[in-house]
């Protein structure tokens, strides 16, 4: 069965319980007066938000994620969050191997892949975010980025019904610049491509873009062929703005 679209908001460190309140309760009163069909939509907040805006969205179809998870259980990981922790907290996604966390955090396909595999056990939806530097892009390996880190990063035991990707060059994350569709289409099917060597469902994977979306240009990336949603950054700060991609999500 294809995916059912999925537009998925990623705070990162932005946000206090206030704020959380009110973007959270808006987007929650927008879906709840929606007359026609809204894809899955999710809010992933920073960790300390996590239950706050869980009671916001209560009763909406507005799903929370979160940004991260240690891959173990439990034990002596100051700091980190269980994938289990976040299921107990209202979680439905996590993302895992954001690029920023790629970067900032030293984290390789493989630690992407075993916290993708907790989240799995958790019963957890991972987000598992690939996508290349504009050095690896201009280098001609754009394709080749991608396919090593799908291939690293997604657990044998993913299928489409609990595992959706994000294709998110790293250049256009936060710089409003965008690949053209021509571009997202082929780095989604290379994407599904790959997924589809190891698992049986290729077809009917969710494949969310990331990138500077943002309302003004959600039709035209939402419409590109093998899209089936959107992760976006800084402008799911904005309810107006994210409400406006949600509603350009396309309708399956
Ligand atoms: C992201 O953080 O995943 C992202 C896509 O950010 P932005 O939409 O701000 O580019």
């Amino acid at each position: 069965m294809t995916a059912q679209p999925l537009i998925a908001g990623n705070w990162k460190m932005n946000g206090s319980t206030a704020q959380a309140k009110a973007l959270a309760g808006d987007l929650a009163a927008r879906a709840k007066g929606a007359a026609g069909p809204l894809p899955r939509i999710a809010l992933c907040p920073p960790a300390g938000l996590i239950s706050t805006v869980a009671a916001a969205v209560a009763g909406s179809v507005v799903a929370v994620g979160a940004q991260d998870c240690h891959a173990k259980e439990k034990g002596a990981h100051t700091g980190d969050t269980s994938a289990v922790l976040l299921k107990d907290l209202g979680c439905t996604y996590v993302i895992v191997g954001h690029s920023e966390r790629r970067a900032d955090h030293g984290e390789t396909n493989e630690a992407v892949r075993t916290k993708a595999e907790a989240a799995l056990a958790a019963g957890l939806t991972p987000i598992i975010c690939v996508g290349e530097t504009e050095a690896e892009r201009d280098a001609g390996k754009a394709a080749d980025v991608v396919r090593s880190q799908v291939s690293g990063s997604v657990p044998a035991k993913s299928t489409a019904a609990n595992t959706v990707i994000a294709y998110e060059p790293v250049w256009a994350i936060g710089t409003g610049r965008t690949p053209t569709p021509d571009d997202v289409k082929a780095m989604h099917a290379v994407a599904r491509e790959t997924y589809g060597k190891a698992h049986a469902d290729g077809a009917d994977l969710a494949i969310l873009y990331g990138g500077s979306v943002k309302g003004s240009n959600a039709a035209t990336l939402l419409a590109v062929a093998g899209v089936d949603g959107a992760l976006v950054g800084g402008a799911s700060l904005d309810a107006a703005d994210f409400w406006t991609i949600i509603i350009n999500a396309p309708k399956r």
